[in-house]
This record gives structure tokens, C-alpha cells and sequence, in this order.
């Protein structure tokens, strides 16, 4: 009988160690999960992310939604989108990389439909994008953006300086010392251009410091 309660004693000491040590691995597992699950961004669909464009549809039909993952400017993790054309879509998924790696601060990443198609709106917000069927400010010629070929990044550490000397967007300023700006020794500014893309930040007329584009 003695012998028997022992065992059943046993028995249940096992029982709850194992019974702890699995609650404690959980909530390891979980805690780790949680901490680098992204903060989400963006998170459209395809259709989502281009209604009410005025793009013609063979261009739509070229066209690609990626997910993106970057650190913003609070140096945590984020999940973005970014519309693009086809033919740029490994080009961008390689640079996102490098960003992410490099920890290269993006702000944010969402498609420009989340701002009414508004490209003022988007860069005053500081946002990252790249498909917009519109045409170059000021012109009646479209846009790389109106191709998904062109990407603008951290549009108010990387502002347009224009000739006479009128900032865009408003308020913003150019210092290449400050993080998540665009320079000639910038990592993500020579594998654009290794990529075979052109940088605003080398137009001669104006400067575009946020917008990279390519034929
Ligand atoms: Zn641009």
C-alpha cells in the first residue's frame, strides 16, 4: 500500500514538471513570436490597392502588390506594401532586402490609394511608394510612377529641391548625415544604381532626392 501511494506521488511529480516545462517552453515560444512579428503597415489586396486608379487595364494587368518588410524610424519591425510593374519586381524585392538588413530606416510603406492617389499627401506623410497614374508635378507627361517603375523613399528626410529653390514637401529638409537618407555612399543608393536605376538625386535641372526610377 506504502509502496503504491509512493509511486502515485511520483507519478504526479512527473506529471507537473512536465506539465511546467511545456507551459514555460509556450510561453517562450510566444513571447519570442510576438516580439518579431511586425507591426503591420499596410495589408491590402491586390484590388484594394489600385481601386479607383485611372491606369488603363493592360497597364493594371502588368502590375504587382509586394509585401515588404523594413525597421522604421521607432528601430522596430514593419510589414508595408508596394505596388510595382512586373518587370521591377525582383529589382525591388532585392533592394527591400538590403534595406531590411542594413536596417536602412524606412517610415513607411503603403500603397498611395490609402491617400486618395494624393502623391503631396504621401510624401508629406513621409510615405514610401512607387504606382501612381499620374504625371510628373507641374507636366503633362506621365510619370515613371504612372508604370510602377519608379520608387520614392523617406520623401521628407529626402525632399524635391527644385531650381528656384521651393521644397517638396513642405517643411521638409535635405541633411545627408540623418538616417534614412539618400547619399552616394549609401548602401540602397548604389545597388539602385548597380541595378541599372536612375537616382532624382543626380537630375541636373532639380533635385529629386527621394525617387528612383528605371526605363
Ligand atoms: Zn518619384
Amino acid at each position: 500500500m506504502k509502496e503504491k501511494r509512493t509511486k502515485n506521488l511520483f507519478v504526479v511529480a512527473i506529471v507537473i514538471i512536465v506539465t511546467t516545462c511545456f507551459i514555460e517552453y509556450s510561453y517562450a515560444l510566444f513571447s519570442e513570436t510576438s516580439e518579431s512579428k511586425p507591426i503591420v503597415d499596410s495589408k491590402m489586396t491586390f484590388e484594394e490597392a489600385i481601386a479607383g486608379t485611372q491606369a488603363p487595364q493592360e497597364l493594371i494587368d502588368k502590375l504587382v502588390l509586394l509585401d515588404v518588410e523594413y525597421y522604421s524610424t521607432d528601430k522596430r519591425l514593419h510589414a508595408g506594401q508596394i505596388v510595382v510593374h512586373q518587370d521591377v519586381a525582383e529589382d525591388v524585392k532585392t533592394i527591400f532586402q538590403l534595406i531590411k538588413e542594413t536596417r536602412f530606416p524606412v517610415a513607411k510603406a503603403v500603397p498611395i490609394v490609402k491617400y486618395a492617389w494624393s502623391d503631396d499627401a504621401s510624401m508629406n506623410n513621409n510615405n514610401c511608394s512607387a504606382f501612381n497614374y499620374r504625371f510628373v508635378a507641374g507636366t503633362e507627361r506621365l510619370s515613371n510612377h504612372a508604370f510602377g517603375k519608379a520608387v520614392d523613399i523617406n520623401p521628407r528626410f529626402n525632399p524635391v529641391i527644385y531650381e528656384s529653390g521651393k521644397i517638396s514637401p513642405k517643411g521638409a529638409a535635405y541633411d545627408p548625415k540623418r538616417e534614412g537618407t539618400f547619399h552616394k555612399d549609401c548602401p540602397i543608393y548604389k545597388k539602385f544604381i548597380e541595378l541599372g536605376w536612375r537616382w532624382g538625386g543626380d537630375f541636373i535641372s532639380f533635385k529629386d532626392y527621394h525617387h528612383f526610377d528605371k526605363k
